[in-house]
């Protein structure tokens, strides 16, 4: 009998002890007894223990799986340690797969690439990329291009490399950037399915995909976050698309960040990686600048501007009807695009009718009941809904607080609201809404607009997406001041990120193409980079702010958020977390403090912001901090390092 440390996918911060009977390696799946049920767990490694064999307990067997191999075990036990997270549940989003069942055997894939016509630049850059793939030794690369500059073809020809060497390739979209045209084009060019994994997913395609990959039966993979976690076994090249997007920062269950995990995935395997975006982040850019990332840039097709003639409204100045949000202007260019047959894109960050119902007799404002945050009208679903919780209630003919009738009046717009105005200004237009909430009809409503079968489409950013849009002319960004009210430290980088990309939609293949901005701030520096084409000017601005204050990417951050159901309860523990902070230099506590969503999901939350100097090891300091304090189980604790979600 040999002692083992068991690891099992479950809430634990290590493995425990099992004996067994069969050697065992390092990274098998084997079953295990735990409270009384039979668990998959995976071997940790040998152990020794001081209590006799005969009181531990047994393993149960060893099923049929490929075993994990050493970089995943490593990569697992890095993502843990530096998000502070239980290694458990770090190994759980590794087998997040319902095994057993019936398998559908079939030969490995082998994709077919077909070549296509690439310029000069981009011929000399896939060469690049090519020979890093085949050098196979990490090395992380900026490929920096807006759309149309051939940037996915050129990741396309690494990939090819990785494939024609035998070797898997991993891409990594924003989970909403996987649509069916994207996929489409992925299969156009590389004569294959690819392996697809995002949690829209159903068990049985997760299995499968999850067991192709670790027998190498399918070589490429294309995904949303949670694929970095799969069981590659010969993995040649890791693309993060989009690596801007605040959407591979997870900020549930174990918090991490997808595109620095994959660079972190990519150094264990020595393996080339590939940030590819038009508007890459400033903790890239800042790498780029300190030499650790490569940057190859591939320039505008038709050289000098891509984006399309960009115009801002000072809503300041327009005086506009109340509960109208459209400017005269917008209007005026929405008539000349209908006349001219073409089509228009107008874009509000914001699901439902309107942000906010207010009784206009006494000032009650409608609240979710498990939140800090206003219910959001949705006059399609004909209900009142909370963005954060999920909450759903019907819309109430009185106001529950003075019982006055009809008094109740929605504030602001979202969509919907948008989509009405149209309407009414239009009745003959054929107009949409695009929304994550539609998101069933997404696919339909894309195809529509692919087929010019509609003329004005009303999107959240669903609309920025990859979509090729070849007839539309007009773009209108209804709102450019709301992605700033949140105020955080990325708040202008993230508005600067979005309308580029959604200013692009217009006239890509002519230069036919507008683009109209509302705003109440028109002088801000993002709408400024944007219609100067100065982005690396608008980094630079931004990055020069963030090294003033200490902020990251020359600082480091983490938040400690305490909560639970007892507000006093939750204030006093955090008081006496925030007491027992270790003193020491380069090292600030801010806080305790409520935190700005102080009510969520019927949890009262209080904060503490930890700032550190960019050479302290955060997650130690950290770890010494909170690893001495006790909390009862009704106070939950969360640490978020590199924060990116400051409610
Ligand atoms: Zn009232
Ligand atoms: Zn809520
Ligand atoms: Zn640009």
């Amino acid at each position: 009998m040999q002692v083992y440390k068991i690891l099992l996918p479950l809430n634990v911060d290590e493995p425990f002890d099992y004996v067994s009977d069969i050697p065992l390696m390092r990274g098998d799946f084997v079953n295990v007894p735990f409270r009384g049920s039979k668990k998959l767990a995976v071997v940790w490694g040998k152990g020794e223990s001081e209590v006799e064999e005969y009181k531990i307990k047994k393993i149960e067997d060893k099923p049929d799986l490929p075993a994990l191999n050493e970089n995943l075990l490593k990569f697992i036990e890095w993502v843990a340690a530096y998000n502070l997270s239980h290694i458990g549940n770090v190994l759980k989003m590794c087998m997040s797969v319902k095994f057993g069942g019936k398998r559908n055997k079939h030969e490995p894939i082998i994709p077919d690439f077909t070549l296509t016509g690439l310029t000069e630049t981009q011929d000399e850059i896939s060469k690049i990329l090519r020979a890093k793939v085949s050098n196979a030794k990490y090395c992380a690369t900026l490929l920096d291009g807006v759309t149309g500059s051939g940037k996915t073809e050129v990741y396309f020809e690494a990939i090819d490399e990785a494939l024609n060497e035998g070797k898997q390739a991993l891409v990594l979209l924003p989970e909403i950037a996987l649509s069916y045209q994207w996929l489409e084009r992925f299969r156009q060019r590389f004569g294959v399915e690819p392996g697809v994994w995002h949690s829209a997913r159903t068990p049985k395609q997760r299995r499968e995909t999850w067991l192709d990959v670790a027998e190498g039966k399918t070589n490429l993979i294309v995904g949303a976050r949670s694929a970095l976690f799969l069981p590659f076994n010969n993995l040649g090249l890791i693309v993060v698309d989009e690596e801007h997007e605040q959407s591979y920062k997870q900020e549930e269950g174990v918090i991490y960040h997808g595109r620095d995990m994959a660079v972190v995935r990519a150094s264990i395997e020595h393996i080339p990686i590939v940030l590819a975006s038009a508007t890459p982040s400033l903790e890239t850019m800042h790498n780029v600048d300190d030499g650790k990332y490569e940057l190859l840039h591939l320039p505008e097709r038709f050289g000098g501007a891509h984006l399309p003639k960009i115009n801002v409204i000072d809503m300041r100045l327009e005086k506009l009807p109340a509960d109208e949000f459209l400017s005269h202007t917008l209007k005026e260019e929405l008539t000349q695009a209908l006349e001219k047959k073409q089509q228009s894109v107008l874009f509000l960050n914001r699901r439902g009718y309107a942000p906010l119902l207010l009784c206009r007799a006494c000032g009650y404002r409608v609240q979710c009941p498990n939140c800090t945050a206003w219910l959001v009208l949705h006059k399609s679903h004909k209900s009142l809904e909370c963005h954060h919780c999920g909450f759903r209630g019907s819309v109430p003919e009185a106001c529950p607080a003075c019982e006055a009738e009809e008094k109740l009046h929605p504030c602001g717009p979202g969509v919907e609201r948008i989509y009405e105005e149209v309407k009414n200004s239009f009745p003959s237009a054929r107009v949409e809404v695009l929304a994550s909430d539609s998101i069933k009809k997404a696919d339909e409503i894309v195809t529509k607009m692919g087929n010019h079968e509609i003329d004005i489409l009303v999107g959240t950013q669903m609309i920025a997406k990859g979509h090729h849009f070849p007839k539309l002319a007009f773009v209108g960004i209804v709102d450019a001041d709301l992605g700033l009210e949140g105020g955080d430290l990325r708040a202008m980088e993230r508005t600067y990120q979005l309308m580029h990309q959604v200013a692009g939609r217009a006239g890509r293949e002519s230069d036919v193409g507008k683009v109209l901005i509302q705003s109440y701030m028109p002088e801000n520096s993002a709408i400024a980079a944007l219609i100067g084409e100065e982005r690396n000017k608008f980094i630079k601005s931004q990055l020069a702010e963030r090294e003033k204050f200490g902020m990251p990417p020359f600082g480091r951050l983490a938040t400690i958020v305490l909560s639970g159901k007892n507000e006093k309860l939750v204030g006093n523990y955090i008081s006496k977390l925030a007491l027992a902070a270790p003193k020491s230099d380069n090292v600030e506590v801010l806080g305790p403090a409520p935190a700005p969503m102080s009510y969520l999901r019927g949890q009262h939350r209080h904060r503490l912001i930890i700032k550190t100097a960019r050479n302290i090891n955060i997650q130690k300091y950290i770890k010494n901090w909170t690893e001495k304090t006790h909390l009862p189980p009704s106070i939950k604790m969360k640490i978020d390092i590199d924060p990116y979600s400051f409610v």
